[in-house]
């Protein structure tokens, strides 16, 4: 199938180039403009985990849907390292959203999921303090993979079919033309038929440049290394102290190496947002006490572990917390976002580059009808409501 239509990415972190290689792979003539170089943004900052652990069906079947699509791109070299995903619960009410995730996991095919009990935890995790801890969802089949390695990986594929990734090349100015857009990019000007926009962090700016608000605010996020005196005897899964809707503060940590592990905090302090080209990108002596107290608690029995490599980086959140995906204007429906998806955008990524590319090739989202409610349409509503 081929597609005469010139269509052009704007951003190549996980989302863009998603984008983009569902197009390319739909026939389209597709070129990916990139400010910086592939990964650059949040893509290249993330941890880099995947996984299908969650509580609400909707984001279970999104996770579903692209996890199928990674498990196919591991035949073109994908390194998806398949550690495990463990999220703890504390509550008879949280032990009850696990086992309906587990049968809701399992309705999208996805059937090794199990609630764990806070003995079979401390099996797996032999440091573990199970204090406070009801037990868990795990699913053994998730786990991450190198963001860079990622974005480069997809970048390959886009290319073997004949699209065009082109970085250091800004998008400075938009305007229309007869048949769609005339760009402005610092490497000069480029006709396309449609527009894809997935400039993460920078989407509310780059909306701007063709007179549209796309509500997405920059939120500041840190991690961490966590050097081990010596490897440890088995592979820590990723631990997710925190059940999605229940507040608070959270901790996650992660195997990286045999002695050593990444961590993170839920929370960030970053209500107001930051600015995307103007944010420290230095982990805070703050978040370091943080988070120094909760792995203590949670990982009491890993004495002589110690801070190593820290650093920060931006979560594109939308409003309501869920990606913004479908035309910027019922107007203009070759005009696409492709953005918003918080702390979630490598394991969404799949599928957000799939529904984009449905919007530009069929006006719908035809793999999944259900993602018509990520239209960003649905904040201007809830704005004016
Ligand atoms: C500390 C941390 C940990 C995280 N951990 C995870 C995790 O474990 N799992 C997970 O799923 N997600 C995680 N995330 C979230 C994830 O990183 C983001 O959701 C995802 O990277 C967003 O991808 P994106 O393509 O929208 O944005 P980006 O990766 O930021 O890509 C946008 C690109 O657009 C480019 N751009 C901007 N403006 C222009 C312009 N005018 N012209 C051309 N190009 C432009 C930028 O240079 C950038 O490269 C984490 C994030 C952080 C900060």
């Amino acid at each position: 199938m081929s597609d005469t239509r010139r269509i052009v990415v704007v951003g190549a972190g996980t989302l863009g180039l998603a984008t983009a290689l569902s197009l390319a792979e739909r026939g389209v003539a597709v070129t990916v403009i990139e400010a910086d170089h592939a990964a650059s943004g949040s893509s290249g900052r993330s941890i880099g985990v995947v996984g299908t652990q969650h509580v609400d069906r909707f984001e279970i079947q999104m996770r579903a849907l692209s996890v199928r699509r990674m498990l196919g791109w591991k035949q073109h070299g994908l390194d998806f390292r398949h550690i495990g995903y463990m999220r703890l619960g504390r509550t008879a009410g949280d032990l009850d959203l696990f086992e309906k995730s587990v049968a809701m996991q399992a309705e999208f095919g996805l059937r090794h999921a199990r609630v764990l009990t806070p003995q079979e935890i401390r099996k797996l995790v032999p440091h573990i303090s199970t204090d406070g801890i009801a037990g868990a969802l795990f699913g053994p089949n998730d786990g991450y993979l190198d963001p860079h390695l990622y974005c480069g990986l997809l970048v390959e594929m886009i290319r073997a079919r004949g699209g065009i990734v082109k970085q250091r090349c800004r998008l400075v100015a938009a305007g229309r033309t007869k048949t769609g857009y005339r760009l402005r990019s610092t490497a000069g000007d480029i006709d396309a038929d449609g527009v894809v926009l997935a400039p993460g962090a920078w989407a509310s700016q780059v909306a701007k440049l063709f007179g549209h608000e796309l509500p997405v605010i920059a939120e500041r996020h840190e991690a961490v290394t966590i050097k081990l005196p010596a490897p440890l005897p088995y592979v820590m899964p990723m631990v997710m102290d925190y059940v999605p809707g229940s507040g608070g503060t959270g901790l996650n940590f992660r195997h990286e190496r045999a002695d050593e592990l990444i961590a993170e905090t839920h929370r960030s302090y970053d209500t107001e947002g930051s600015d995307p080209d103007d944010y420290d990108q230095q982990l805070a002596d703050k978040t370091k006490e943080e988070l120094a107290e909760l792995l203590l608690e949670r990982l009491p029995g890993l004495p002589g572990a110690g801070f190593g490599r820290g650093w920060a980086g931006l979560y594109p959140k939308s409003p309501d917390g869920r990606p913004l995906v479908g035309p910027l204007s019922a107007d203009e429906p070759m005009l696409v976002a492709a953005a918003g998806a918080g702390g979630y955008g490598i394991q969404l990524s799949p599928i957000i580059g799939t529904l984009a590319a449905d919007w530009i090739t069929a006006g719908e989202p035809v793999s999944l009808p259900e993602a018509v409610r990520l239209k960003p349409s649905r904040e201007r509503a809830a704005t004016s409501a």
